[in-house]
């Protein structure tokens, strides 16, 4: 199946460039959803137990309201030591109106708590696609990866976004954020369900 104009249900804008970055040579025109028609309106509830639900929810939130596909995205980090925390609640274990950097810095707290042998975490990405069909309903499709690796108690590198400077693919030296971003994508979580979300496509019926 052939896809060419597609909504972010998302508004963050690292994994709007991301999507572009990782979708754009294979002809999609990603759309942010202010972009789309409708897209403004768009919300949803992140309210679901597992990363696939959350996707679900958003990718069909934005299919809905712009009649355009979508995919939505919901990831997180996952630190082995604590249990798998913050896992889902990784956008929002310091509260609604915390930012990106409160975030990072709070984790790089609980962090330094732990001997740098019990530091191994993963990023999640679970991905779903809605495609309006010609009778109304959507067709969807998802996938879901993690990358291993660890966490640092200090940041290093300015690319990327959230908590990319302290986590450290495994097989790597250099963090997320020092990376170039084609390396982030040979090795992220969003990138290896991104390829899993291709070769699903590329087998559905058109
Ligand atoms: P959500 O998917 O919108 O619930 O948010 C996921 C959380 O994980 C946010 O705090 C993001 O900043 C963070 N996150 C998701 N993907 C990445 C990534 O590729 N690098 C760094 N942080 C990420």
């Amino acid at each position: 199946m052939k896809l060419a104009t597609v909504v972010v249900a998302s508004r963050n804008p690292g994994k709007v460039e991301e999507f572009r970055r990782l979708l754009a040579p294979f002809g999609w025109r990603l759309l942010a959803l202010d972009e789309a028609p409708q897209g403004s309106a768009t919300s949803w509830e992140e309210d679901r137990e597992t990363y696939l639900g959350n996707a679900l929810v958003k990718a069909v939130a934005a299919a809905t309201s712009t009649r355009l596909p979508a995919i939505g995205d919901d990831s997180g980090v996952e630190v082995a030591a604590l249990g798998g925390w913050p896992g889902l609640h990784t956008a929002r274990w310091l509260g609604d109106g915390a930012t990106a950097a409160q975030l990072r810095e709070g984790l790089q707290r609980r962090v330094a708590d732990l001997p740098e042998a019990r530091r191994q975490a993963a990023f999640v990405c679970a991905l779903a696609l809605a495609i309006p069909t010609a009778g109304g309903a959507l067709k969807t499709l998802t996938s879901e990866a993690r990358v291993d690796g660890s966490l640092l108690a200090m940041p290093r590198g300015r690319a990327g976004f959230g908590y990319d400077p302290i986590f450290v693919p495994a097989g790597e030296t250099r963090t997320m954020a020092e990376l170039d971003p084609e390396e982030k994508d040979f090795h992220s979580h969003r990138g290896r369900a991104v390829r899993q979300l291709l070769r699903s496509l590329e087998a559905a019926a058109p």
